[in-house]
Protein backbone atom coordinates (compact mmCIF):
# COMPACT_ATOMS: atom_id res chain seq x y z
CA UNK A 1 0.00 0.00 0.00
CA UNK A 2 1.17 3.56 -0.58
CA UNK A 3 1.51 6.27 1.74
CA UNK A 4 -1.67 8.33 -0.17
CA UNK A 5 -1.64 10.67 2.08
CA UNK A 6 -2.41 14.25 0.92
CA UNK A 7 0.50 16.28 0.32
CA UNK A 8 0.54 19.48 2.86
CA UNK A 9 0.33 22.07 -0.26
CA UNK A 10 -2.92 19.97 -1.63
CA UNK A 11 -4.65 19.81 2.25
CA UNK A 12 -4.65 23.60 2.40
CA UNK A 13 -5.47 24.39 -1.65
CA UNK A 14 -7.22 27.22 -2.70
CA UNK A 15 -10.65 27.00 -2.84
CA UNK A 16 -11.73 25.84 -6.35
CA UNK A 17 -14.07 27.93 -9.00
CA UNK A 18 -17.57 26.69 -8.55
CA UNK A 19 -18.93 25.24 -11.44
CA UNK A 20 -22.69 27.05 -12.34
CA UNK A 21 -24.76 29.36 -9.35
CA UNK A 22 -26.02 27.41 -6.57
CA UNK A 23 -29.82 27.51 -8.18
CA UNK A 24 -28.48 25.53 -10.98
CA UNK A 25 -28.20 22.01 -11.34
CA UNK A 26 -24.74 21.13 -13.04
CA UNK A 27 -25.54 20.14 -16.49
CA UNK A 28 -26.06 16.07 -16.87
CA UNK A 29 -26.79 15.76 -12.96
CA UNK A 30 -29.66 13.87 -12.37
CA UNK A 31 -32.65 15.55 -11.12
CA UNK A 32 -35.15 14.81 -7.78
CA UNK A 33 -37.81 12.29 -9.27
CA UNK A 34 -41.19 13.26 -9.01
CA UNK A 35 -43.18 11.61 -7.44
CA UNK A 36 -40.77 10.46 -4.75
CA UNK A 37 -40.45 7.04 -5.02
CA UNK A 38 -42.73 5.22 -2.56
CA UNK A 39 -39.50 2.24 -1.53
CA UNK A 40 -37.44 5.59 -0.54
CA UNK A 41 -37.01 6.52 3.37
CA UNK A 42 -38.12 9.22 4.55
CA UNK A 43 -35.26 10.39 5.83
CA UNK A 44 -31.57 8.53 5.77
CA UNK A 45 -28.32 8.98 6.67
CA UNK A 46 -25.27 9.50 4.34
CA UNK A 47 -21.21 9.02 5.40
CA UNK A 48 -19.54 11.17 2.95
CA UNK A 49 -15.97 10.47 2.54
CA UNK A 50 -14.26 13.15 0.35
CA UNK A 51 -10.85 11.77 0.30
CA UNK A 52 -12.16 8.43 0.25
CA UNK A 53 -9.95 5.89 2.27
CA UNK A 54 -6.48 8.33 2.38
CA UNK A 55 -5.87 9.08 5.87
CA UNK A 56 -2.54 10.48 7.89
CA UNK A 57 -2.64 7.87 10.22
CA UNK A 58 -2.01 4.04 9.36
CA UNK A 59 -3.91 2.59 12.55
CA UNK A 60 -3.63 -1.30 11.93
CA UNK A 61 -7.17 -2.42 12.27
CA UNK A 62 -8.41 0.29 9.70
CA UNK A 63 -10.47 -1.53 7.28
CA UNK A 64 -10.99 1.14 5.28
CA UNK A 65 -7.19 2.22 4.23
CA UNK A 66 -6.76 -1.61 1.97
CA UNK A 67 -10.03 0.62 -0.21
CA UNK A 68 -7.55 2.28 -1.62
CA UNK A 69 -7.21 -0.75 -4.02
CA UNK A 70 -10.98 0.19 -5.99
CA UNK A 71 -9.65 3.30 -7.13
CA UNK A 72 -6.39 2.25 -8.62
CA UNK A 73 -4.32 5.91 -9.19
CA UNK A 74 -7.20 7.96 -8.12
CA UNK A 75 -6.31 11.33 -6.23
CA UNK A 76 -9.18 10.59 -4.03
CA UNK A 77 -10.14 14.33 -3.42
CA UNK A 78 -13.98 15.13 -3.98
CA UNK A 79 -14.33 17.65 -7.04
CA UNK A 80 -16.83 20.92 -6.54
CA UNK A 81 -19.33 19.74 -8.90
CA UNK A 82 -19.45 15.89 -6.90
CA UNK A 83 -19.97 17.94 -3.65
CA UNK A 84 -22.29 20.04 -4.82
CA UNK A 85 -24.46 17.40 -6.79
CA UNK A 86 -24.11 15.70 -3.96
CA UNK A 87 -25.29 17.85 -1.14
CA UNK A 88 -28.11 19.51 -3.10
CA UNK A 89 -29.70 16.12 -3.46
CA UNK A 90 -28.80 15.48 -0.13
CA UNK A 91 -30.95 18.34 1.09
CA UNK A 92 -33.69 18.25 -1.70
CA UNK A 93 -34.28 14.60 -0.33
CA UNK A 94 -35.27 14.55 2.85
CA UNK A 95 -38.92 14.31 3.46
CA UNK A 96 -38.84 15.80 7.21
CA UNK A 97 -37.62 18.91 8.50
CA UNK A 98 -33.97 17.87 9.41
CA UNK A 99 -31.09 16.81 8.26
CA UNK A 100 -27.26 15.47 8.93
CA UNK A 101 -24.47 16.31 6.77
CA UNK A 102 -21.64 13.74 8.00
CA UNK A 103 -18.05 13.54 6.86
CA UNK A 104 -15.98 10.83 7.61
CA UNK A 105 -13.03 9.41 6.04
CA UNK A 106 -9.96 7.96 5.94
CA UNK A 107 -9.33 11.53 7.24
CA UNK A 108 -11.57 14.14 6.29
CA UNK A 109 -9.33 16.98 7.39
CA UNK A 110 -6.86 16.26 4.29
CA UNK A 111 -9.30 17.50 1.85
CA UNK A 112 -8.64 21.21 4.08
CA UNK A 113 -10.35 23.71 5.92
CA UNK A 114 -11.74 25.90 2.52
CA UNK A 115 -13.38 22.58 1.80
CA UNK A 116 -15.08 23.06 4.70
CA UNK A 117 -16.18 26.26 4.31
CA UNK A 118 -17.27 25.66 0.51
CA UNK A 119 -19.38 22.85 2.12
CA UNK A 120 -21.40 25.20 4.77
CA UNK A 121 -21.53 27.73 2.19
CA UNK A 122 -23.36 25.44 -0.19
CA UNK A 123 -25.96 23.89 2.42
CA UNK A 124 -26.60 27.54 3.68
CA UNK A 125 -27.32 28.26 -0.55
CA UNK A 126 -29.17 24.79 -1.26
CA UNK A 127 -31.36 24.08 1.92
CA UNK A 128 -34.69 24.30 1.73
CA UNK A 129 -36.51 26.97 3.86
CA UNK A 130 -37.08 26.05 7.50
CA UNK A 131 -34.96 22.84 6.80
CA UNK A 132 -32.69 22.23 10.02
CA UNK A 133 -29.24 21.05 9.21
CA UNK A 134 -26.75 19.19 11.62
CA UNK A 135 -23.05 18.87 10.43
CA UNK A 136 -21.20 16.43 11.81
CA UNK A 137 -17.60 15.13 11.12
CA UNK A 138 -15.46 12.01 12.35
CA UNK A 139 -11.51 12.62 12.74
CA UNK A 140 -8.41 11.48 14.38
CA UNK A 141 -7.78 15.61 15.17
CA UNK A 142 -3.86 15.22 14.88
CA UNK A 143 -4.42 18.32 11.85
CA UNK A 144 -6.97 20.28 13.79
CA UNK A 145 -5.41 24.01 14.08
CA UNK A 146 -7.19 26.98 15.82
CA UNK A 147 -8.44 27.82 12.28
CA UNK A 148 -10.42 24.56 11.95
CA UNK A 149 -11.85 24.32 15.25
CA UNK A 150 -13.01 27.88 14.46
CA UNK A 151 -14.99 27.29 12.10
CA UNK A 152 -16.47 23.66 13.43
CA UNK A 153 -17.27 26.10 16.52
CA UNK A 154 -19.15 28.65 14.38
CA UNK A 155 -21.23 26.25 12.61
CA UNK A 156 -21.25 23.99 15.57
CA UNK A 157 -20.28 20.88 13.64
CA UNK A 158 -20.41 17.67 16.35
CA UNK A 159 -16.86 16.39 16.19
CA UNK A 160 -16.33 12.66 16.56
CA UNK A 161 -12.56 12.08 18.02
CA UNK A 162 -11.32 8.37 17.96
CA UNK A 163 -9.43 7.87 20.72
CA UNK A 164 -9.02 4.56 22.67
CA UNK A 165 -8.21 5.38 25.73
CA UNK A 166 -4.84 6.00 27.86
CA UNK A 167 -1.73 6.28 26.35
CA UNK A 168 -0.33 2.88 25.98
CA UNK A 169 -3.65 1.54 25.03
CA UNK A 170 -4.46 4.17 22.08
CA UNK A 171 -0.79 4.05 20.60
CA UNK A 172 -1.67 -0.09 20.65
CA UNK A 173 -2.77 0.24 16.99
CA UNK A 174 -3.67 3.71 16.48
CA UNK A 175 0.02 4.87 14.84
CA UNK A 176 1.18 7.24 12.13
CA UNK A 177 2.62 6.36 8.69
CA UNK A 178 5.94 5.25 10.74
CA UNK A 179 4.43 3.33 13.31
CA UNK A 180 4.84 5.68 16.00
CA UNK A 181 2.32 6.72 18.25
CA UNK A 182 -0.12 9.19 18.01
CA UNK A 183 -1.62 9.91 21.48
CA UNK A 184 -0.04 13.34 22.06
CA UNK A 185 -0.77 15.06 18.66
CA UNK A 186 -4.94 13.68 19.42
CA UNK A 187 -4.99 14.74 22.85
CA UNK A 188 -3.63 18.24 21.72
CA UNK A 189 -6.49 17.95 19.00
CA UNK A 190 -8.60 17.46 21.43
CA UNK A 191 -8.20 19.88 23.54
CA UNK A 192 -8.21 22.42 21.46
CA UNK A 193 -11.60 21.67 19.86
CA UNK A 194 -12.74 21.40 24.06
CA UNK A 195 -10.74 25.05 24.15
CA UNK A 196 -12.99 26.31 21.33
CA UNK A 197 -16.01 25.09 22.28
CA UNK A 198 -17.20 22.41 20.20
CA UNK A 199 -19.20 19.55 20.48
CA UNK A 200 -17.14 16.28 20.50
CA UNK A 201 -18.15 12.74 20.69
CA UNK A 202 -15.48 10.35 21.36
CA UNK A 203 -15.33 7.23 19.43
CA UNK A 204 -13.68 4.02 21.33
CA UNK A 205 -12.59 1.15 19.56
CA UNK A 206 -12.54 -1.85 21.50
CA UNK A 207 -9.90 -4.45 21.12
CA UNK A 208 -7.40 -7.08 22.25
CA UNK A 209 -5.43 -4.38 23.76
CA UNK A 210 -8.05 -2.53 25.89
CA UNK A 211 -11.21 -5.50 25.94
CA UNK A 212 -9.54 -6.34 29.64
CA UNK A 213 -9.58 -2.58 30.84
CA UNK A 214 -13.23 -1.40 30.55
CA UNK A 215 -12.83 0.68 34.02
CA UNK A 216 -10.00 2.10 33.40
CA UNK A 217 -10.53 2.92 29.88
CA UNK A 218 -14.18 4.55 30.79
CA UNK A 219 -12.58 6.67 33.72
CA UNK A 220 -10.17 8.07 31.61
CA UNK A 221 -12.59 8.82 29.05
CA UNK A 222 -15.37 10.54 31.46
CA UNK A 223 -11.99 11.79 34.20
CA UNK A 224 -8.88 12.97 32.04
CA UNK A 225 -10.56 14.02 28.89
CA UNK A 226 -14.12 15.08 30.18
CA UNK A 227 -15.98 13.28 27.59
CA UNK A 228 -19.57 13.49 28.02
CA UNK A 229 -20.58 11.67 24.74
CA UNK A 230 -19.23 8.09 24.04
CA UNK A 231 -18.94 5.59 21.01
CA UNK A 232 -18.22 2.61 21.70
CA UNK A 233 -17.07 0.49 18.94
CA UNK A 234 -16.06 -3.00 18.72
CA UNK A 235 -13.36 -4.31 16.36
CA UNK A 236 -14.21 -6.96 14.56
CA UNK A 237 -11.62 -7.33 11.87
CA UNK A 238 -12.25 -10.08 9.19
CA UNK A 239 -8.25 -12.02 8.58
CA UNK A 240 -8.52 -11.86 4.79
CA UNK A 241 -6.35 -10.06 2.09
CA UNK A 242 -9.14 -8.41 0.53
CA UNK A 243 -10.20 -5.93 3.23
CA UNK A 244 -14.28 -7.05 2.47
CA UNK A 245 -16.56 -8.99 4.87
CA UNK A 246 -15.18 -12.68 3.72
CA UNK A 247 -14.09 -15.41 5.46
CA UNK A 248 -14.86 -16.21 9.30
CA UNK A 249 -11.83 -15.81 10.95
CA UNK A 250 -10.35 -12.64 12.71
CA UNK A 251 -7.23 -10.83 13.80
CA UNK A 252 -5.59 -11.21 16.79
CA UNK A 253 -6.70 -7.66 16.63
CA UNK A 254 -10.35 -8.43 17.25
CA UNK A 255 -12.01 -8.06 19.98
CA UNK A 256 -12.92 -11.44 22.00
CA UNK A 257 -16.64 -11.64 22.29
CA UNK A 258 -17.07 -12.57 26.25
CA UNK A 259 -14.44 -10.05 26.50
CA UNK A 260 -16.80 -7.22 24.94
CA UNK A 261 -19.47 -8.18 27.15
CA UNK A 262 -17.58 -8.05 30.05
CA UNK A 263 -16.56 -4.50 29.21
CA UNK A 264 -19.66 -3.32 28.49
CA UNK A 265 -21.05 -4.68 31.74
CA UNK A 266 -18.33 -3.31 33.66
CA UNK A 267 -19.06 0.06 31.99
CA UNK A 268 -22.52 0.06 32.56
CA UNK A 269 -22.35 -1.20 36.18
CA UNK A 270 -20.37 2.38 36.67
CA UNK A 271 -22.47 4.37 34.85
CA UNK A 272 -25.73 3.34 36.35
CA UNK A 273 -24.61 3.47 40.09
CA UNK A 274 -23.52 7.34 39.25
CA UNK A 275 -23.58 8.74 35.19
CA UNK A 276 -27.22 8.70 34.08
CA UNK A 277 -28.14 11.39 32.47
CA UNK A 278 -24.36 13.24 32.32
CA UNK A 279 -22.44 10.68 30.33
CA UNK A 280 -24.38 9.12 27.38
CA UNK A 281 -22.84 6.10 25.74
CA UNK A 282 -24.58 5.32 22.72
CA UNK A 283 -25.31 1.19 23.34
CA UNK A 284 -26.80 2.14 26.35
CA UNK A 285 -28.70 4.73 25.15
CA UNK A 286 -29.87 2.68 22.38
CA UNK A 287 -30.38 -0.28 24.99
CA UNK A 288 -33.13 2.10 26.66
CA UNK A 289 -35.14 3.04 23.46
CA UNK A 290 -35.46 -0.77 23.28
CA UNK A 291 -36.82 -1.41 26.62
CA UNK A 292 -39.03 1.69 26.36
CA UNK A 293 -39.88 0.11 22.75
CA UNK A 294 -38.71 3.03 20.63
CA UNK A 295 -36.79 2.51 17.84
CA UNK A 296 -32.74 2.54 18.54
CA UNK A 297 -31.32 5.60 16.80
CA UNK A 298 -28.06 2.98 15.88
CA UNK A 299 -28.58 0.95 12.67
CA UNK A 300 -26.61 -2.05 14.82
CA UNK A 301 -29.92 -2.77 16.92
CA UNK A 302 -32.39 -2.14 14.46
CA UNK A 303 -34.57 -5.03 13.38
CA UNK A 304 -33.51 -3.83 9.39
CA UNK A 305 -31.31 -1.47 8.00
CA UNK A 306 -30.47 -0.16 4.88
CA UNK A 307 -31.10 3.78 5.24
CA UNK A 308 -27.38 4.49 5.67
CA UNK A 309 -25.29 4.85 2.87
CA UNK A 310 -21.89 5.45 2.37
CA UNK A 311 -20.13 8.24 -0.40
CA UNK A 312 -17.00 7.97 -1.94
CA UNK A 313 -15.07 10.94 -2.98
CA UNK A 314 -16.58 10.21 -6.95
CA UNK A 315 -19.78 10.23 -6.05
CA UNK A 316 -20.20 6.37 -5.58
CA UNK A 317 -22.97 5.37 -3.29
CA UNK A 318 -22.52 2.02 -1.68
CA UNK A 319 -24.93 0.50 0.80
CA UNK A 320 -23.34 0.90 4.12
CA UNK A 321 -19.96 1.92 5.13
CA UNK A 322 -18.91 -1.44 6.22
CA UNK A 323 -19.35 -2.67 3.02
CA UNK A 324 -17.80 -0.22 0.50
CA UNK A 325 -17.13 -3.31 -2.06
CA UNK A 326 -17.92 -3.99 -5.36
CA UNK A 327 -20.94 -6.56 -4.77
CA UNK A 328 -22.67 -3.54 -2.63
CA UNK A 329 -21.83 -0.64 -5.30
CA UNK A 330 -25.54 1.26 -6.05
CA UNK A 331 -24.10 3.61 -8.44
CA UNK A 332 -23.45 6.94 -8.50
CA UNK A 333 -24.91 10.40 -7.65
CA UNK A 334 -23.78 12.35 -11.13
CA UNK A 335 -25.91 9.66 -12.59
CA UNK A 336 -28.55 8.16 -10.44
CA UNK A 337 -29.79 10.61 -7.74
CA UNK A 338 -29.48 9.42 -4.02
CA UNK A 339 -33.07 9.15 -3.87
CA UNK A 340 -33.46 6.47 -6.22
CA UNK A 341 -30.39 4.42 -4.98
CA UNK A 342 -31.74 4.61 -1.56
CA UNK A 343 -34.91 3.19 -3.13
CA UNK A 344 -33.12 0.73 -5.17
CA UNK A 345 -34.76 -2.74 -4.85
CA UNK A 346 -30.68 -3.51 -4.55
CA UNK A 347 -30.41 -1.35 -1.53
CA UNK A 348 -34.21 -2.21 0.19
CA UNK A 349 -32.94 -6.12 -0.05
CA UNK A 350 -29.84 -5.12 1.30
CA UNK A 351 -31.54 -3.45 4.42
CA UNK A 352 -34.44 -6.06 4.69
CA UNK A 353 -31.56 -9.18 4.60
CA UNK A 354 -30.83 -8.08 8.08
CA UNK A 355 -34.24 -9.14 9.32
CA UNK A 356 -34.84 -11.96 6.99
CA UNK A 357 -31.66 -14.08 7.08
CA UNK A 358 -31.45 -14.11 11.61
CA UNK A 359 -30.82 -17.55 12.26
CA UNK A 360 -33.34 -19.44 14.44
CA UNK A 361 -31.41 -19.13 17.52
CA UNK A 362 -31.54 -15.23 17.36
CA UNK A 363 -35.28 -15.20 16.50
CA UNK A 364 -35.91 -17.37 19.58
CA UNK A 365 -33.40 -15.09 21.82
CA UNK A 366 -34.52 -13.09 24.77
CA UNK A 367 -32.81 -10.35 23.91
CA UNK A 368 -33.71 -10.46 20.48
CA UNK A 369 -35.42 -7.09 20.90
CA UNK A 370 -33.02 -5.06 21.82
CA UNK A 371 -30.24 -7.01 19.69
CA UNK A 372 -31.43 -7.85 16.46
CA UNK A 373 -28.30 -10.10 15.62
CA UNK A 374 -26.55 -6.84 15.82
CA UNK A 375 -24.55 -5.84 12.64
CA UNK A 376 -24.56 -8.41 9.84
CA UNK A 377 -20.84 -7.18 8.96
CA UNK A 378 -20.19 -9.65 11.90
CA UNK A 379 -22.88 -12.63 11.26
CA UNK A 380 -19.87 -15.11 10.16
CA UNK A 381 -20.00 -18.05 12.76
CA UNK A 382 -22.19 -20.67 13.51
CA UNK A 383 -25.21 -21.24 15.99
CA UNK A 384 -24.77 -24.24 18.49
CA UNK A 385 -26.88 -26.49 16.36
CA UNK A 386 -25.11 -25.29 13.42
CA UNK A 387 -27.11 -23.13 11.41
CA UNK A 388 -24.81 -19.65 9.54
CA UNK A 389 -25.38 -16.77 9.96
CA UNK A 390 -24.94 -16.00 13.84
CA UNK A 391 -22.71 -12.88 14.98
CA UNK A 392 -19.22 -13.40 16.32
CA UNK A 393 -20.10 -11.29 19.38
CA UNK A 394 -22.99 -12.96 20.55
CA UNK A 395 -21.62 -14.35 23.71
CA UNK A 396 -20.94 -10.81 24.58
CA UNK A 397 -24.05 -9.68 23.43
CA UNK A 398 -26.42 -11.99 25.06
CA UNK A 399 -24.40 -11.61 28.52
CA UNK A 400 -24.52 -7.64 28.40
CA UNK A 401 -28.48 -7.39 27.73
CA UNK A 402 -29.15 -10.10 30.06
CA UNK A 403 -26.82 -8.58 32.75
CA UNK A 404 -28.84 -4.89 32.41
CA UNK A 405 -32.20 -5.90 32.13
CA UNK A 406 -33.45 -5.44 35.98
CA UNK A 407 -31.71 -2.00 35.85
CA UNK A 408 -33.47 -1.13 32.42
CA UNK A 409 -36.79 -2.04 33.74
CA UNK A 410 -36.25 0.58 36.12
CA UNK A 411 -35.13 3.67 33.70
CA UNK A 412 -38.18 2.38 31.18
CA UNK A 413 -40.72 2.42 34.24
CA UNK A 414 -39.31 5.91 35.20
CA UNK A 415 -39.58 7.24 31.70
CA UNK A 416 -42.85 5.58 30.55
CA UNK A 417 -44.70 7.41 34.20
CA UNK A 418 -43.49 10.78 33.13
CA UNK A 419 -40.19 11.01 35.18
CA UNK A 420 -36.40 10.94 34.54
CA UNK A 421 -34.38 7.72 34.00
CA UNK A 422 -31.48 8.79 36.16
CA UNK A 423 -34.28 8.37 39.37
CA UNK A 424 -32.37 4.71 38.98
CA UNK A 425 -28.97 5.80 40.31
CA UNK A 426 -31.13 6.63 43.31
CA UNK A 427 -32.92 3.85 43.69
CA UNK A 428 -30.09 1.62 43.72
CA UNK A 429 -28.13 3.36 46.11
CA UNK A 430 -31.17 3.15 48.68
CA UNK A 431 -31.53 0.03 49.22
CA UNK A 432 -30.23 -2.02 52.15
CA UNK A 433 -26.19 -3.24 52.11
CA UNK A 434 -28.10 -6.60 52.40
CA UNK A 435 -31.67 -6.02 50.75
CA UNK A 436 -31.63 -7.57 47.29
CA UNK A 437 -30.27 -5.13 44.90
CA UNK A 438 -33.20 -3.09 43.05
CA UNK A 439 -32.02 -4.58 39.97
CA UNK A 440 -33.58 -7.93 40.15
CA UNK A 441 -29.84 -9.70 39.93
CA UNK A 442 -30.96 -11.71 43.31
CA UNK A 443 -27.66 -11.06 44.88
CA UNK A 444 -27.72 -8.65 48.18
CA UNK A 445 -26.99 -4.84 46.97
CA UNK A 446 -23.77 -4.92 48.62
CA UNK A 447 -22.63 -7.83 45.97
CA UNK A 448 -24.25 -5.80 43.38
CA UNK A 449 -24.64 -2.46 42.07
CA UNK A 450 -23.20 -1.15 45.71
CA UNK A 451 -20.19 -2.51 45.93
S1 LIG B 1 -24.74 -3.31 7.70
FE1 LIG B 1 -24.43 -2.88 9.88
S2 LIG B 1 -23.53 -0.82 10.00
FE2 LIG B 1 -24.38 -1.12 7.93
S3 LIG B 1 -26.43 -0.21 8.05
FE3 LIG B 1 -26.64 -2.42 8.45
S4 LIG B 1 -26.52 -2.62 10.69
FE4 LIG B 1 -25.75 -0.58 10.16
S1 LIG C 1 -27.79 -12.05 21.63
FE1 LIG C 1 -27.02 -13.54 20.10
S2 LIG C 1 -28.76 -14.94 19.78
FE2 LIG C 1 -29.57 -13.08 20.75
S3 LIG C 1 -30.25 -11.80 19.02
FE3 LIG C 1 -28.15 -11.18 19.57
S4 LIG C 1 -26.80 -12.35 18.24
FE4 LIG C 1 -28.81 -13.35 18.20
Amino acid sequence: MTDGAAAPDEATAPVAVRIGAPDEVPTGAPTLPSPRPLTAPASFHVLAKPTGPICNLDCTYCFFLSKEALYPGDRFRMRDDVLETYLRQLLESQAGPEVTVAWQGGEPTLMGVEFFRRVVALVDELRRPGQVVHHTIQTNATLLTDEWCALLAEHRFLVGVSIDGPPAMHDAYRVDKRGGPTFAKVRQGYDLLVAHGVDVNVLTTVHAANQDHPLEVYRFLRDDLGARYLQLIPIVERDNDTGFQEGDTVTERSVDPDAWGRFLVAIFDEWVRRDVGTVFVNHFDAALASWVGAPPAVCIFGETCGDAVALEHNGDVYSCDHFVEPAHLLGNVTQTHLVELLASPQQRAFGDAKRDTLPAYCRSCEVRFACHGECPKNRFTRTPDGEDGLNYLCAGYKAFFGHIDGCMHLMADALRAGRYADEVMAVLAKAGRNDPCPCGSGRKAKHCHQR
